[in-house]
């Protein structure tokens, strides 16, 4: 076995190459579970382990990478020469100087916060909550198809610089779904529920499933047989499990500073917001906070520091509705003058870090769901995002949900199915006109950016909100 020693390595950095102004070292370690059952059966139980460094220097005012999967004090130190010989030949062609400042020492330790750590949860229980799941949505042969899927990951990462810093996180991560699809005729309507964060094996609970099962393959049913969604210009209110991917999409992608600076122009795409705009722009309503919080409780992207050894706080991003800040690593700061926070995330051991979202959130407000519902005369509810298109520049939207509600003079009236909505980024967080006061944190492992690809875990937390006057419309099937 060898002997994983970074501090050798980081040594062999400064010896190999004297005019070397710092160096860093990644190393990650991530096992994931993953359990599937479809229709009472079981249809995935998977397990993958991933071990790796990355080794990152910083030579003439430019940060470069190399990646290895061996850990040995050989393979380390070639990763090290091969990280100065592309970074120096590379220089040349950088866009700014960095110095060791983008590189501050730190030292500390993170831990997701857990009941019972998932290296002591028998996977058995896990296969039971999907059994219970699958077996609790068997209501009607209607009923076609129900699945049930979690994962499980396990993941550490340890930073080593030759400027002192030495930090060691470890995350237990959970993504679970259940999900039922009732189908007649040409017609198939699908209802979900999820819960994706930070947890050990405490969210494992065969009655938490088999109520879930029950509720969504009922659900799914009623979807089957409701009317259309109605078309037109009315008051919506959204429910946490569609907020998310709404912040995710109109507010998260379009504040990453390094969009805004062109990187990713190719790729993921630019950004409707300039930097001139940060400190002015009205975003939205003044009923609008929107915090980047790596210290959320429970969160799936929660951590203490970033894959830069930035430590992480909790900023606002929009406060009052007035664009403030934007999702910039230090690097980024640095380039565009502009305040940012502490994002520098890469994916896995063999990416380098690029500007990510982590847990960004609407902060709740005032109101219950029933005064936002009593105040409205004509609208919809909307539950649980289905479909989402928005435009490269993160400006024009439009977004489907599994489940819509008719609202009619203050009260909740029929189930329709297919709603969607649309909208202009600005202009629909200017209607926002009730922020609700109970909010509900969701996540998803899949934001996928960077060449090559990154797909990396981001957390939203968000009240119900409403917004007055948007475009509603329904849909095919
Ligand atoms: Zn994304």
């Amino acid at each position: 076995m060898p002997i994983f020693d970074p501090q050798t390595a980081l040594a062999h950095a400064h010896k190999a190459a004297p005019d070397l102004l710092w160096a860093g070292l990644r190393y990650s370690r991530e096992s994931t579970q993953t359990r599937a059952v479809r229709n009472d059966a079981p249809e995935k139980n998977e397990t993958t382990l991933e071990e790796g460094a990355m080794c990152e220097v910083l030579v003439d005012g430019h940060f470069g990478y190399a990646a290895t999967a061996d850990l040995s004090a050989a393979g380390l130190q070639r990763a090290f020469d091969q990280a100065i010989a592309t970074t120096r030949a590379t220089s040349r062609h950088k866009v700014h100087a960095f110095t060791q400042a983008q590189r501050a020492a730190v030292k500390g330790v993170y831990e997701s916060p857990t009941v019972t750590k998932l290296a002591a949860t028998p996977l058995a229980q896990i296969t039971e909550c999907l059994l219970a799941a699958s077996k609790a949505m068997a209501l009607d042969p209607k009923v076609v198809n129900r699945s049930a899927r979690a994962v499980v990951v396990q993941t550490q990462i340890d930073y080593y610089s030759s400027n002192g810093s030495h930090t060691q996180q470890s995350f237990d991560m959970v993504d679970m779904a259940v999900a039922a699809t009732a189908a007649e005729g040409v017609q198939s309507q699908t209802r979900t529920w999820g819960q994706t964060g930070q947890h050990g094996g405490e969210v494992f609970h065969v009655t938490t499933f088999a109520q879930h099962g029950q509720r969504v393959a009922t659900e799914a049913l009623e979807l089957l047989a409701a009317p259309n969604c109605p078309s037109g210009a009315m008051d919506l209110i959204l429910m946490p499990d569609q907020m998310m991917l709404q912040i995710h999409e109109s507010i998260g992608h379009p504040l990453e500073l390094d969009r805004i600076l062109g990187d990713e122009r190719n790729y993921a795409g630019w950004s409707f917001v300039q930097a001139a705009d940060f400190g002015t722009l009205r975003y939205g309503s003044p009923l609008m906070h929107v915090t980047f919080d790596p210290t959320k409780q429970n969160a799936f992207a929660s951590y203490a520091f970033d894959d830069g050894g930035a430590p992480a706080t909790r900023e606002f991003l929009i406060e009052g509705g007035v664009l403030k800040r934007g999702l910039g690593s230090v690097e980024s700061q640095e380039r565009s003058g502009l305040p940012g926070v502490a994002n520098f995330r890469s994916s896995s051991w063999n990416r380098a870090p690029i500007d990510r979202m982590a847990n960004v959130n609407l902060e709740p407000g005032t109101s219950t769901l029933e005064e936002m519902i009593a105040s409205v005369e004509d609208g919809i509810l909307m539950s649980t995002n289905r479909s989402w298109s928005i435009d490269d520049y993160r400006n024009k939207f439009q977004f489907g949900c599994e489940h819509g509600r008719l609202i009619k003079n203050g009260k909740l009236a029929g189930v329709v199915r297919n709603p969607n909505y649309r909208g202009v980024t600005v202009d629909f967080w200017n209607r926002l006109s009730a922020v609700g006061k109970d909010e509900e944190t969701y996540g998803t492992p899949y934001c996928g950016k960077g060449e090559p690809s990154q797909v990396i875990r981001v957390g939203h937390s968000s009240p119900p909100c409403l917004f007055k006057g948007v475009e509603v419309f329904g849909g095919q099937s």
